[in-house]
């Protein structure tokens, strides 16, 4: 199964397909965003020909003394019987020798090696333009987070930065695609002039791959000046397309240019798998008290139905999610509101069904 991101928008009402999804609800407020979540994905299933088997699995910190990980080897072969999944926020234990962080893993196990960050202007959302509208796609599998670091001295720590052709080309073919589907610009972002090796590697992967598309507007920019540009001109990008550390940090800005982590939403995609969750952590000083916001979490899984193929089902949710916003009267506290989590989700869930 190929990447099907915004893929033909007919093609999901010919027929019900059912569709075996994981569920990771996580911990903090990892299980009440996703609660919320379901509430909109039940609402899908009444009104479109979709219909979800949910598989719920445990990951996450409060694994570690039941399991000895935060990732349990049987959570790993349920997720392999699902073909996509919604992981809610954990919490990453920060002492030596704790395991790796369960996105982390789960990028690496299937190979997901396409960080796909939209960031969109929405209603009743503080943004720092009217008119932002683009995706950060962010290589997902190398570059510093290729976990090769050693201390090679007393005192002397050495990263490795691993950049190969064959990452930077999937990652370049996977965006210039995802541009065709939108307004055809792409702009990949570097420090070519410094990281010479690296980076020239990357940008000659991009530059190779769009002379295979050529109505792609191709544009060049070094990484300190697109933090920038960012600021100065979001209404001007379409696609970007960058290395990990590079990717992480302007995902993170993009985000905030469009109203912060309640809002978030990120799609890991690789050849065979998906995995989608919310941008934020599990922000346990909020655990348990029906509060925080539920959209990115929502919004992760109209991503995960639009990489389904259920196109129809995605923007009905989408939909939904830009009505409930406009209208501003459910807002949750981060929107200026006093809506509860579970409130969002059914005035979103309640909106999918009177848009049937
Ligand atoms: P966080 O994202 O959990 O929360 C930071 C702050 O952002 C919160 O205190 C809150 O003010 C706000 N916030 C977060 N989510 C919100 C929402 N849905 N609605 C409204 N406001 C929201 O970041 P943190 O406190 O630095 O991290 C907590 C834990 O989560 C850490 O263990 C961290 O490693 C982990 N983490 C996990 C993921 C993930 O699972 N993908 C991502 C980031 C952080």
């Amino acid at each position: 199964m190929k990447a099907r991101l915004n893929c033909d928008p007919d093609s999901s009402h010919l027929s019900v397909k059912t569709h075996k999804i994981g569920v990771l609800p996580g911990e903090g407020i990892g299980p009440e965003v996703v609660d919320a979540s379901m509430m909109v994905l039940d609402a899908i299933q009444k009104v479109e020909l979709v219909k979800l088997e949910y598989l719920k699995g445990d990951a996450g910190a409060y694994c570690i003394e039941k399991f000895g990980t935060n990732l349990p080897p049987q959570t790993v072969e349920m997720l392999r019987m699902t073909s996509a999944c919604l992981k809610g926020p954990m919490t990453t234990p920060e002492e030596p020798g704790s395991p790796r962080s369960v996105a982390v893993t789960l990028r690496s196990i299937f190979d997901l090696y396409a960080n796909v960050r939209p960031a969109r202007t929405l209603p009743n959302v503080a943004a720092l333009k009217p008119n932002i509208d683009f995706i950060v796609v962010r290589e997902n599998t190398e570059g510093l987070y290729s976990g090769k670091e050693f201390e090679a001295a007393p005192g002397v720590g050495v990263a490795m930065r691993v950049i190969t052709k064959a990452a930077s080309e999937r990652v370049a073919k996977f965006s210039l695609d995802l541009t065709m589907k939108r307004r055809k610009r792409l702009t990949f972002v570097h420090k070519g002039n410094i990281l010479k090796i690296t980076d020239g590697i990357f940008k000659q992967a991009v530059f190779d791959m769009a002379k295979k598309f050529p109505d792609v507007e191709l544009e060049d920019l070094h990484i300190d000046i697109a933090t920038a540009q960012l600021i100065k001109r979001p209404e001007s990008f379409d696609v970007i397309v960058t290395t990990n550390l590079f990717g992480d940090i302007l995902s993170d800005e993009a985000a905030q240019l469009v109203g912060g982590l309640g809002v978030a939403a990120g799609a890991n995609i690789g050849d065979h798998y998906g995995m989608f969750e919310p941008v934020h952590g599990s922000a346990p000083k909020y655990t348990g008290q029906n509060k925080v916001n539920p959209i990115a979490t929502i919004e992760a899984v109209r991503m995960m139905l639009e990489y389904l193929g259920e196109r129809r089902a995605a923007d009905r949710i989408g939909r939904a999610i830009y009505r409930v916003l406009e209208e501003g009267k459910v807002l949750t506290y981060d929107l200026g509101g006093l809506a509860k989590t579970s409130d969002m989700g059914r005035a979103i869930a309640d909106k999918v069904l009177k848009s049937a």
